[in-house]
């Protein structure tokens, strides 16, 4: 009598036995899940619950790429992170928390973030391709290369309130069907400088695990052919229902040469914040003091470089708007006959720029600490220009 091992071992049937009871999925199913793999890019507010998920419904083999560390702002929203591993690798430590679901898959963390050299290389050996970052030219490159290689690519942005859900199979559009080319890069909206609703994030992430279960066991209808945008104010799902684009530059029969990739703001936005020495310290003026100085009108001038939109949900009182591509002409203008204080969100940005002044010798700019967001922990009083935040 021969020996033949069963498809699923008890401990798999046990494990997945709520998703065994599903007609459509049963252990045929299961055994394709076993099989499979998908690659999960950027292990942030999506990758997180993506990654819970996939890993929960024994997905065989799992990739996580990100580069980053884990940040303390990082947990409001990114649910695979416990607060001890503030400062250790993301996809390691996602790699480990999801071992730990299931130490039946196999999993591979690569601390790197997706380039034009290793894009390719990385991305050919999986079945599916889940991207949860949020820089466009990670999005495009990720796009490019799925289009390319012909894997199916289950993308979702999220930003503030709204987020934005799509699965691009091979030869049925892609991204840059939609969007050609990345926003002009002040324009590009991002969670660290717009924010974000952190229960949205896992929405849309647990769509995109949803989706990729779909595509690896072919049941369902699965979001090919439409965009789904959610509202979590209105609570609103809207679908879009979307075509390939025949002029599309990149899954088109006139593919462009020029493809677009980054945009200044992406670049800078990877980099860490700005790091300062103790002896700028003295340039920057605490909320309280400000809230003292700043009546004095002749003296002191506040010049605030956050956009209109965040200026009218709330400024100091008497602060001008300056654009940054302005600055310095307006500091020129009024550093000879004011003590300058530059205001920014989180203070970090107004640190830089003072730095930049006291470092060619201009002393009379100083930089709020800690920003609006400080200013308002104090409960100081801020001038709203639009009514739909008071
Ligand atoms: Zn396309």
């Amino acid at each position: 009598m021969s020996f033949i091992e069963p498809i699923l071992t008890d401990e798999e049937v046990e494990r997945y036995s709520r998703q065994l009871l599903l007609r459509e999925i049963g252990v045929k199913g299961q055994e394709k899940l076993k099989k499979s793999s998908v690659l999960v890019i950027g292990a942030g507010g999506l990758g997180s619950p993506a990654l819970l998920y996939l890993a929960g419904a024994g997905v065989g083999s799992i990739g996580i790429i990100d580069g980053d560390n884990i940040d303390l702002s990082n947990l409001h929203r990114q649910i695979i992170y416990n607060t001890e591993d503030i400062g250790s690798s993301k996809s390691e430590a996602a790699a480990e928390r999801i071992k730990k679901i299931n130490p039946g898959i196999d999993v591979k963390p690569y601390h790197n973030y997706i380039t034009m050299e290793n894009a390719s290389l990385i991305i050919q050996d999986f079945d599916v391709v889940i991207n949860g970052t949020d820089n466009f030219s990670t999005r495009y490159l990720v796009n490019d290369t799925c289009v390319k290689l012909g894997i199916p690519l289950v993308d979702a942005s999220a930003v503030m309130y709204e987020g934005q859900v799509a699965v691009y199979m091979p030869n049925n559009g892609c991204y840059r069907c939609l969007y050609p080319n990345p926003p002009e890069g002040k324009n590009a909206p991002s969670c660290s400088n717009s924010g974000v609703f952190g229960a949205l994030v896992g929405i849309m992430g647990s769509i995109q695990a949803m989706e990729a279960l779909k595509v690896l066991l072919n049941i369902g209808h699965i979001y090919d052919s439409r965009l789904i945008y959610f509202n979590s104010l209105t609570g609103n799902f809207q679908t879009l229902l979307r075509k390939p684009n025949p002029n599309c530059p990149i899954c088109s029969n006139n593919i462009s040469k020029d493809l677009k990739y980054a945009e200044e703001c992406d670049i800078v936005e990877n980099k860490q914040p700005f790091e300062l020495d103790n002896e700028v310290k003295h340039y920057e003026v605490k909320p309280l003091e400000l809230n003292v100085l700043k009546k004095d009108k002749s003296s002191y001038k506040v010049i605030d470089i956050r956009d209109r939109d965040m200026f009218n949900r709330g400024h100091i009182e008497g602060a001008i708007l300056v654009d940054e591509t302005n600055l310095p002409q307006k500091i020129e203008e009024l550093k000879s006959q004011y003590n300058l204080i530059i205001v920014c969100q989180f203070g970090k940005i107004s640190k830089h720029i003072q730095k930049e002044y006291n470092d060619i010798g201009i002393k009379n700019i100083w930089s709020l600490d800690g920003g609006i967001i400080n200013w308002e922990r104090y409960n100081l009083p801020l001038v709203k220009l639009d009514k739909t935040y008071s």
